[in-house]
């Protein structure tokens, strides 16, 4: 057995826990007021530091993160402060005629001292997007964010500080190392961000001590436009979803699944569209951003060097710079299926299209490959989105659009097996650092008190009763 207390973060994680009953027990009002503190700290303090942070750390334009970094959260805040009232309050369940004489009831409880460990893509969304949830339910949390945008971990670290007292949330910065220690103490709950591959590394750490886990994971998201479809509305939505943080979103088309007819009008229409989201030359187009680091850099350039030389067909884009990491909005035809760009998830701004005839054949495809993250479907008959939602399993989607599934709180958010276990946003997240403990009353002697030893022919006879009418 590991001796902990040489663990660097054993000391915190051991005054969270001797705090966790004080911060468990906390009113509805007091919870509400550091989510408001956390508000105003994103919304006022920090706005301007974590816009300039996200752009030191890849050129994220402003308006990007004032959209998909604060905002997500900011409604995170609002949606929660609007229903904890309710959340919070012990939840009445019906008792059966059998134990009759007794009330039952579901008390919120909070896990304790809980661990979020967040991924560099959207840093802020989703390092203080769980932060909101696991405040909501009352508990203590250490985070530890991504090593890849120092950036953004800063300006958190900043935030944390001003906000807590470490035992109540403390935040690590650091390399993987942090996360390798933190993941050996007892946390009551983990709720990590990151790839299938590192969440599988977590999941075994945390099964040491039964530790429950949020998993989010990633994987190949794929979209499917039909015949039916409004082809320019697609092509648009899917420019958005594909190249926004230059693909570098979980919840991003990874690749498309296209029918057949559509193929010339679908690549002259990107090229006209493409233009009019980052102009003609999307290098110096204000809006769009860069790659996070030169590893995956040289990993998604590697990726079109290898359509270049294979059967792929490079429609649009394809050229990229070193110097600070940009790669073109890239559309790729007919790439083999053993290619990398078919088997990895992409996390960048390449768009790899296949054809189908039949919808029957991007219904095998998928099912072929792990349960994506996300599935998004272009279509105008509900007869082929029935079909598609009915024979395919995905952790979530939207039918003519894409990513906008994450805005809504009132949807449980998350993945499937691969892509991830458990679920957050709203109520769900709320219940995800939560545990549901059943209570029951006793409030008059009931019909069990009858069943109790000895048993004789007459209890036999009210325990067939029972079972025959209760
Ligand atoms: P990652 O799995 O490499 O890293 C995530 C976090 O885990 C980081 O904080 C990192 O420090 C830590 N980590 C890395 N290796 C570790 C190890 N061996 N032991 C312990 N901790 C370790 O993921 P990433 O590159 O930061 O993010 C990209 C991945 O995350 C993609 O797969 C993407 O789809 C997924 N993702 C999922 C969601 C979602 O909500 N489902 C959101 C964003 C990103």
């Amino acid at each position: 057995m590991e001796d902990l207390n040489s663990n660097p973060y054993h000391e915190v994680f051991t005054r969270q826990k001797a705090n966790q009953f004080k911060i468990g027990n906390s009113t509805y009002k007091e919870r509400i007021k550091k989510l408001d503190a956390l508000k105003t700290a994103l919304e006022v303090n920090y706005k301007q530091k974590i816009r300039e942070a996200m752009y030191a750390d890849f050129k994220k334009p402003f308006l990007e993160t004032d959209l998909t970094e604060i905002y997500p959260v900011l409604t995170e805040i609002k949606f929660a402060k609007n229903n904890l009232k309710s959340w919070m309050k012990d939840q009445k369940v019906d008792t059966p005629l059998a134990l009759l004489g007794a009330s039952s009831y579901i008390v919120y409880e909070p896990k304790g001292v809980c661990l979020i460990i967040s991924p560099w893509n959207f840093p802020i969304n989703l390092t203080f997007g769980p932060l909101v949830s696991a405040i909501a339910a009352g508990n203590t949390v250490i985070i530890k964010p991504s090593e890849m945008t120092p950036n953004a971990s800063k300006v958190m670290a900043d935030i944390v500080k001003d906000l807590f007292q470490d035992d109540e949330v403390a935040l690590f910065e650091g390399e993987v190392e942090v996360s390798e220690n933190l993941l050996k103490l007892p946390f009551n709950h983990i709720f990590f961000t990151g790839s299938p591959q590192v969440g599988k590394i977590v999941m075994k750490a945390a099964s040491k001590h039964l530790t429950s886990v949020t998993l989010e994971l990633g994987g190949k998201s794929p979209t499917i436009i039909d015949d039916s479809a409004n082809l320019e509305k697609a092509v648009e939505k899917l420019i958005f979803g594909k190249f926004t943080n230059a693909g570098q979103t979980c919840i991003a088309p990874d690749y498309v699944l296209l029918q057949d007819t559509l193929e010339e009008k679908f690549k002259s229409l990107f090229k006209e569209k493409i233009k009019t989201f980052y102009t003609d030359n999307a290098e110096a187009s204000e809006s769009y951003c860069r790659i996070v680091n030169a590893k995956h850099f040289e990993r998604l350039t590697g990726y079109i060097e290898e359509a270049k030389h294979n059967t792929s067909t490079i429609v649009s884009g394809g050229a990229s710079n070193s110097s600070d990491h940009f790669i073109e909005p890239t559309l790729v035809f007919d790439a083999p299926e053993d290619s990398k760009l078919m088997q990895d998830e992409i996390f960048g701004p390449i768009l790899p299209v296949k054809t189908f005839t039949s919808l029957q054949e991007p219904v095998d495809y998928i099912n072929s490959k792990e349960k994506p993250l996300a599935l998004y479907i272009y279509s105008k008959s509900s007869k082929n989105i029935d079909f598609i939602i009915s024979n395919t399993r995905a952790g979530s989607g939207c039918v003519n659009h894409n990513l906008l599934q994450f805005l809504n709180h009132n949807l449980p958010f998350g993945g499937s097996n691969n892509s991830g276990i458990g679920k957050s946003h709203g109520f769900f997240g709320f219940e995800a650092f939560s545990n549901k403990r059943a209570m029951m009353k006793q409030h008059t002697m009931g019909a069990t008190d009858l069943l109790t030893p000895p048993y004789t022919n007459f209890k036999q006879k009210l325990i067939d009763l029972t079972l025959k009418w209760f």
